[in-house]
C-alpha cells in the first residue's frame, strides 16, 4: 500500500516560520511510501515511463528528475533547507567546501575579471586562487581583513568579487559585513562571505547585505566529523549558474552527504549553543591563566572588535586561539601534554580538536607572511567541542602545567 501526498502542502505550511522549525521541516517532499524522516535517495540516474517522457524531461519541458549529476531529491532538500536557513533565495550544494568556492568563482567571473580575497582566508582558498585560478586570467588582489581604508582602496574598475571570511581563522578578526557590501555595490561588484564558522545561527550574511554565502558542511552543519560538502548560496539569478557549472563539471554533493546534513542542521543550533557557551567559559579561563599571553576570541571584552562581534553575530563562535609561553616549543609541549583533546586541524566537530597553526594550517606561508597575518609560533588553536566544559578545563591544565 501507498499513500499519496500533496507534494506542495509542506512549502506553503512553512511560510513565515521561524528558523528552528525550518531548520527541521525545510525542504522535505514525503515520496509516496509517507515516511516520516527524510528518504535517503541513493540513486544516479532516474527511469521514465515512455521514451517521449525521457525526451520532454531531458528537454526541460517536463519537470522530473534525470541524473543525480543534475539533481537528487535528498540533495535538493538539503539544498532548500539551507537555503531557507539563509534567507537566500536559492542554495547548490557541492561536494566540498573548496568546490564551493570553485564553482562560485567559475561561474560568476571570467579572465580578466578583479578578485579581492581577505589576507586571513582558509589556506586552501589561498592555493585555489593563486596556484590555478591566476593561470586562467583571473588577477586576485589580498586585503587585510579589519583594515576598512585598505578595502576602499583596493578596487579596480574590473573588481568582479570581493570573497572574505568573517571570522577569520584562526585570529577571529571581522569585517563590518553591512559596511562593506554597501562598498561593494558602490563599486558594481559582488561580496561573498564564506560563514563556516558562524553558520546561519549565528550570522546570516545575505540579511546584512551579502550577496553569496559559502559554507563548508563538513564544519558545523555535519558538526561529528563524518561527510565532507559545501554550499553556494544567494540569489536565483546567480545560483543559476552556479548550477550550470556544476552539472557540466560535476563536483556535486554525494546524497548521502546530504542526507548528514539535514540531520545535522535539524540539531544545528542546539550544538551551536553548546559549542559557544564552552566556548566562552574557556576563553575567559584562558585569559587568567599565567602560561597563556593572549586569548584570541571575539567574545571577550579584551578583543578588539568585540563590540561589531556583538552586533553582527548573535554569539562569538567556538574557535578560541591564543599565545602561550615559549614560543614553538611551549605551543608543542601544550599539545603534546593534552589526554582527551584530539590533536588535529579539523574543527566543527563535537569532539574538541586542538593544532599549531603555523605548523599545519599555515604551515605553507613563508615566515614573514605569517607574521603579516599575526600568526605567531606560540599561537594554539582549539575548536572547543561538546563534551564537559571541566573535562576540557582538566585538559588545558595538563598543557598549561607542561609549558
Ligand atoms: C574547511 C574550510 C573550507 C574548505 O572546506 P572543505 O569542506 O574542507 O573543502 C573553506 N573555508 C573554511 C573557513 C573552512 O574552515
Amino acid at each position: 500500500m501507498t499513500i499519496e501526498w500533496d507534494a506542495g502542502r509542506l512549502d506553503s505550511d512553512l511560510e513565515g516560520v521561524g528558523q528552528d522549525t525550518l531548520a527541521v521541516r525545510a525542504g522535505q517532499r514525503r515520496s509516496p511510501e509517507g515516511e516520516h524522516g527524510e528518504a535517503l535517495f541513493f540513486t544516479s540516474s532516474y527511469v521514465f515511463r515512455t521514451a517521449a517522457d525521457a525526451a520532454a524531461t531531458f528537454a526541460g519541458e517536463m519537470p522530473g528528475n534525470v541524473y543525480s549529476r543534475y539533481t537528487n531529491p535528498t540533495v535538493r532538500a538539503f539544498e532548500e533547507r539551507i537555503a531557507a536557513m539563509e534567507g537566500a533565495e536559492q542554495a547548490v550544494a557541492t561536494a566540498s567546501g573548496m568546490s564551493a568556492i570553485l564553482a562560485m568563482v567559475m561561474s560568476l567571473c571570467s579572465a580578466g575579471d578583479h578578485v579581492l580575497v581577505s589576507r586571513s582566508v582558509f589556506g586552501a582558498t589561498v592555493s585555489l586562487f593563486e596556484k590555478y585560478l591566476k593561470r586562467f586570467g583571473l588577477q586576485v588582489d589580498y586585503v587585510p581583513l579589519t583594515d576598512f581604508s585598505a578595502w576602499q582602496s583596493a578596487f579596480r574598475e574590473n573588481t568582479r568579487l570581493v570573497f572574505v571570511e568573517s571570522p577569520s581563522n584562526p585570529l577571529a578578526e571581522l569585517v563590518d559585513i553591512a559596511a562593506l557590501a554597501e562598498l561593494c555595490h558602490a563599486k558594481g561588484a559582488m561580496l561573498a562571505v564564506d560563514n563556516c564558522f558562524c553558520t546561519p545561527i549565528l550570522q546570516q550574511p545575505l540579511a546584512l547585505g551579502a550577496d553569496i554565502v559559502i559554507h563548508s558542511a563538513t564544519k558545523y552543519i555535519d558538526g561529528q566529523g563524518r561527510c565532507l560538502g559545501g554550499v553556494v548560496a544567494g540569489r536565483s539569478e546567480q545560483m543559476k549558474e552556479v548550477v550550470g557549472f556544476l552539472r557540466t563539471a560535476g563536483p556535486t554533493l554525494s546524497p548521502f552527504n546530504a542526507w548528514v546534513f539535514l540531520k545535522g542542521l535539524e540539531t544545528l543550533r542546539l550544538r551551536m549553543q553548546a559549542h559557544c557557551a564552552s566556548a566562552q567559559q574557556l576563553a575567559e579561563w584562558l585569559e587568567q591563566q599565567p602560561g597563556v599571553d593572549k586569548v584570541h576570541y571575539a567574545g571577550l571584552q579584551s578583543h578588539p572588535q568585540h563590540e561589531l562581534a556583538r552586533r553582527q553575530q548573535k554569539a562569538y563562535g567556538a574557535v578560541v586561539s591564543f599565545e602561550v609561553k615559549g614560543g614553538k616549543e611551549g605551543a608543542w609541549r601544550f599539545i603534546d601534554a593534552t589526554r582527551l583533546i584530539s590533536i588535529t586541524a579539523n574543527l566543527g566537530d563535537s569532539k574538541t580538536t586542538i593544532t599549531h597553526p603555523a605548523s599545519t594550517t599555515h604551515g605553507r606561508l613563508s615566515a614573514e607572511e605569517r607574521a603579516k597575518a599575526g600568526i605567531r609560533d606560540s599561537l594554539v588553536r582549539v575548536a572547543v567541542g561538546l563534551e564537559d566544559l571541566e573535562d576540557l578545563k582538566a585538559d588545558l591544565s595538563r598543557g598549561l602545567a607542561a609549558l
